[in-house]
């Protein structure tokens, strides 16, 4: 049990400490600003076996009590017929930071003889989620800026410090987890621990969690604002950074954190009031990093890796889930295999063929209508040409027609002149004569 006293701690801060860096100051002033403004709306879901202290874990984490009556010892009082969800909303301010953070308790987990099913119901509640944004993100109302997005950003899976390792529960629920959401895994109740133990017990899970190829949150390294940041606290809390020597720990060395839960405080050796459990032996305090990884761990979730944990969520488990549940629609299994960033190589691929196809067929259809309209355009010409021709020839076949009247004219006229003066004469005889009788 970790027993030793250390120097005067203060309470973890819960307000702002104006113009200092954080993990926040990564983002574009403007994007900063308004993010600011607007704050943040963190989702975690505490999974793990009934009595790893989760519930005391989430009352320490919001410095309130959550969960009332619940430090009874034994199995929690939540326990139900069936494994349902607890939710519950609370607002900090974390460097003047808004966090609106919800945290999501499955109470009963790995409580009942047949576990079988129970990280199946944990992954359909997140998978529902998801698809919650999904029908909203796809809906004609598309308004996302004022929903709630309840998508789980973090899953803290909690493992019991029997000093045994994982059960295989626990390997196949993070193994279908780590799949689906950002899982972090925490030792609960970690002052049940020795020092020496809880540091073998975190390498022995570190070496199953690898054996068993669970995928778990990749924590990005730290740039020097966060550095600056954790170091101003440091000093404020009166206290050197993680290391003896003075340097940081790597994060992704302190996994599995190690936890200790209360909201009581106890009277240290040195006179002061600390956050913490009492045993005959001494105290351990929740809020000292040489007792415990709470502090560092409430750190990189509220403040140092939000933004990130956020981004993962939405950029490679959401996208996943999406790609899945399009890919079910339509049949193509296939595409569930695939890496978020492979899949939208694939797009894009995919769209280029299908722009380029569709380039070639509008070329091709325009030929044709370009050949039909010369064909039409070349089929008038012959008609007009036709219709010509034989204008041509009607003129002409008139033309020798009237050439033809007027020949017949003049040689009738001819014929009459030539006929008249001998018709004259006889006519005139014929008068006589009849003048004569
Ligand atoms: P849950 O079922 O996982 O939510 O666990 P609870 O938070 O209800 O804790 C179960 C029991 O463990 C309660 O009696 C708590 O008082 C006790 N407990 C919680 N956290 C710690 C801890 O960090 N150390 C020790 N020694 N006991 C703890």
């Amino acid at each position: 049990v970790a027993s030793a006293q250390v120097p005067a701690q203060a309470q973890p801060p819960l307000s702002a400490v104006p113009g200092k860096y954080n993990g926040y100051a990564d983002l574009p002033n403007q994007v900063y600003r308004r993010t600011v403004r607007k704050g943040f709306a963190l989702n975690i879901i505490v999974v793990g076996e009934t009595g790893t202290g989760k519930s005391t874990f989430i009352n320490s984490l919001f410095s309130s009590d959550i969960y009332d009556g619940k430090d009874s010892p034994g199995i929690s009082n939540r326990i139900g017929q069936t494994i349902q969800v607890e939710k519950t909303r609370v607002t900090l301010v974390e460097k003047g930071v808004q966090v609106r953070l919800t945290i999501v308790d499955v109470p009963g987990f790995g409580h009942y003889v047949d576990n079988s099913n129970t990280w199946e119901s944990v992954v359909a509640y997140i998978d529902k989620r998801y698809h919650e944004y999904l029908e909203r993100e796809m809906s004609i109302k598309r308004d996302l800026e004022g929903y709630s997005d309840d998508r789980i950003h973090c899953c803290l899976y909690f493992i019991a410090p029997n000093g045994h390792g994982l059960r295989p529960l626990d390997i196949q629920a993070m193994k279908a987890l780590g799949t689906k959401v950002n899982v972090i895994p925490v030792i609960g109740r970690a002052d049940t621990l020795t020092s020496d133990e809880c540091k073998e017990f975190k390498e022995k899970i570190r070496r199953e969690l690898k054996d068993n190829g669970i995928k778990l949150y990749d924590f990005p390294a730290e740039n020097e604002n966060d550095v600056e940041d954790e170091e101003h606290d440091s000093k404020r809390n009166g206290r050197h950074k993680d290391g003896e020597d003075g340097k940081k720990t790597p994060v992704n060395s302190l996994i599995p954190f190690s936890v200790i839960g209360s909201s009581t405080f106890v009277d240290t050796r040195d006179g002061r009031k600390a956050r913490g459990r009492k045993y005959p032996w001494g105290t351990v305090e929740i809020d000292n990093p040489d007792h415990c990884d709470f502090v560092v761990l409430r750190r990189l979730l509220l403040r140092v890796h939000l933004s990130d944990l956020m981004d993962v969520t939405n950029d490679v488990h959401y996208e996943n889930y999406r790609v899945e549940y399009f890919g079910k629609l339509g049949g193509r299994n296939a595409i569930e295999q695939r890496s978020p960033l492979s899949q939208l190589e694939t797009e894009k691929k995919d769209s280029e063929v299908r722009i380029n196809k569709m380039k070639n067929e509008m070329q091709t259809i325009f030929d044709q209508k370009v050949r039909e309209k010369i064909k039409k355009l070349e089929d008038t010409e012959k008609d007009l040409e036709k219709k010509y021709a034989n204008w041509d020839k009607e003129w002409e076949a008139q033309r020798k027609k009237l050439e033809q009247d007027r020949t017949d004219y003049e040689l009738m006229k001819k014929q009459l002149g030539e006929i008249y003066p001998q018709l004259y004469s006889i006519l005139q005889d014929e008068l006589l004569r009849s003048t004569n009788q």
